[in-house]
C-alpha cells in the first residue's frame, strides 16, 4: 500500500516512520526541495495547487492524507474526486477558517469563548462592547503557532491591531482566563470506531507549544471525550484529530481543532501503546485501531530555533530524542524529546531539566 501525504515536514516524517513497520510506502508532495520527509519516500516537488502533480499523487497513492490544514479547499476537493482522501475536504474547510470552526463548535454543543466576525476597524470597534477586554484578534485563516494574532487590552489597541492584520477577515474572541490548556487526541476509522488518548496538558509560550504532559485519570477526560466524539461524528471524520481546549473553573472551552496528528501528541511515540502516527495510518487504511493506553508517565519538550547537543540528551536515562533533520532557524520546531518514566516525581524533574536545555538553545 502506498500512502500519499500533502506536505513533507516533520509530521509527515513521523507518519512515514510509523508506517515502515507496517510495510507501507509513501509519496509526498511538497514545494520545498529539502523538506525533511523527502528521503522517506518519493517526493513530488512543486506547489500544492499544481494539478499535474496532484493528479500524479492521486494516481500513485492508495489513499491521500495531509500534515497541515491550510491546504486549499479546491486541492482537497480535486484529490477526493480521484482517490480516497482522509480526513475529508469538509473537515479541512471547517478547521481552516476560525469563524466557520467556532460556528461549527456551537452548532454541535461545544462551548467556545465569546467571539465575533470582524471585517473592518469599524466592525471591531462595534463588537468590542459585547466581547469585553482583554480579547484576542485573530486572522480567520492561515494562522498557526500564534501568528496573525494580537491581544487587545483596551480600546487604544484596536487600530494598531487591526492594521497589523493588513485588512484580512478576522475574528475577535474573549480572552479566556484559563487554569490549564489541554488537548484530546482521538482517532476514528472508516467503520466509525473511536479511540482516545489520555489528555495532554500543554504549556505554550509566545503562542507556540513548548511542553506537553500526558495526564493520568484527568478529571476533564470524560468531558473532553464527549466533545471530541461530537466533532468526529458530525464531520464523519476518518484519521487522527486533536481538539485544543481551555480549562476554566472546571469547564472546558474549545480553542481550535487540528484535522491531523498534533504536536501535543508526540509523547505517544514512546509513551503510548500505539502512537498517534500509527493510529492515523490504521484509521485511514481501514485497519483496527491500536490501544491508546499510556505505558508509563510521559511528557514531551519541543526544541525551537536551536538544537541540543545530541549526546547530552541521550545520556539522560528515560529520554528519547527526535531530530527532524531541519536546519535550525528562528521560531522553527526542529526536534522534540520524549521523557518516559515510572513516577510523577521523576517525570517532573526530567521534564524540567530538558525544558531548561530547550530554553538555552531556543531563540524565539
Ligand atoms: P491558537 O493559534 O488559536 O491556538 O492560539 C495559540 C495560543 O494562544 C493558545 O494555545 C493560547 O495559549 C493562546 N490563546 C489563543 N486564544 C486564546 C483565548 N481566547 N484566550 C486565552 N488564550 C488564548
Amino acid at each position: 500500500m502506498k500512502v500519499g501525504i500533502l506536505g513533507a515536514g516533520q509530521l509527515a516524517r513521523m507518519i512515514a516512520l510509523a508506517g515502515y513497520p507496517l510495510g507501507l510506502e509513501f509519496i509526498f508532495l511538497d514545494p520545498s526541495a529539502d523538506a525533511c520527509a523527502n528521503h522517506l519516500g518519493e517526493h513530488l516537488h512543486g506547489d500544492y495547487n499544481n494539478l499535474d502533480l496532484l493528479a500524479q499523487l492521486a494516481d500513485r497513492a492508495d489513499v491521500v492524507t495531509y500534515e497541515f490544514e491550510n491546504v486549499p479547499a479546491e486541492v482537497a476537493g480535486f484529490l477526493a474526486t480521484h482517490t480516497q482522501v482522509h480526513p475529508s475536504p469538509k473537515a479541512l474547510a471547517v478547521a481552516q477558517d476560525r469563524l466557520t470552526e467556532k460556528n461549527f463548535f456551537n452548532d454541535i454543543g461545544i462551548a467556545t469563548p465569546a467571539y465575533a466576525a470582524v471585517n473592518s476597524l469599524a466592525d471591531l470597534q462595534a463588537v468590542m462592547a459585547g466581547i469585553g477586554y482583554p480579547a484576542i484578534l485573530k486572522s480567520r485563516t492561515q494562522g498557526y503557532d500564534g501568528k496573525g494574532q494580537s491581544v487587545l487590552k483596551s480600546a487604544d489597541d484596536l487600530a494598531s491591531a487591526w492594521h497589523t492584520l493588513d485588512g484580512v477577515p478576522a475574528i475577535v474572541e474573549a480572552f479566556v482566563p484559563f487554569q490549564r490548556e489541554v488537548s484530546v487526541i482521538a482517532a476514528r476509522n472508516v467503520n466509525g470506531d473511536i479511540v482516545y488518548y489520555p489528555l495532554s496538558e500543554n504549556l505554550h509560550r509566545g503562542g507556540i507549544l513548548r511542553v506537553s504532559e500526558c495526564t493520568t485519570d484527568d478529571p476533564m477526560q470524560t468531558q473532553a471525550q464527549t466533545y471530541v466524539t461530537r466533532l468526529l461524528e458530525a464531520l464523519d471524520y476518518v484519521g487522527v484529530l486533536a481538539l485544543e481546549l481551555f480549562e476554566v473553573d472546571g469547564r472546558l472551552i474549545a480553542n481550535e481543532f487540528a484535522p491531523r496528528v498534533h504536536n501535543s501528541g508526540h509523547w505517544t511515540i514512546e509513551g503510548a501503546e500505539t502512537s498517534q502516527f500509527e493510529n492515523h495510518l490504521r484509521a485511514i487504511l481501514g485497519l483496527p485501531l491500536g490501544a491508546t493506553t499510556a505505558v508509563g508517565k510521559a511528557a514531551m519538550v519541543n526544541f525551537i530555533g536551536g538544537l541540543p547537543e545530541t549526546g547530552s540528551i541521550l545520556g539522560i536515562p528515560g529520554v528519547h530524542l527526535h531530530l527532524y533533520g531541519k536546519e535550525p532557524r528562528k521560531g522553527r520546531k526542529v526536534a522534540h524529546a520524549t521523557i518516559r518514566t515510572l513516577t510523577d516525581a521523576t517525570l517532573g524533574e526530567l521534564t524540567q531539566k530538558i525544558a531548561t536545555i530547550a530554553n538555552q538553545v531556543d531563540d524565539s
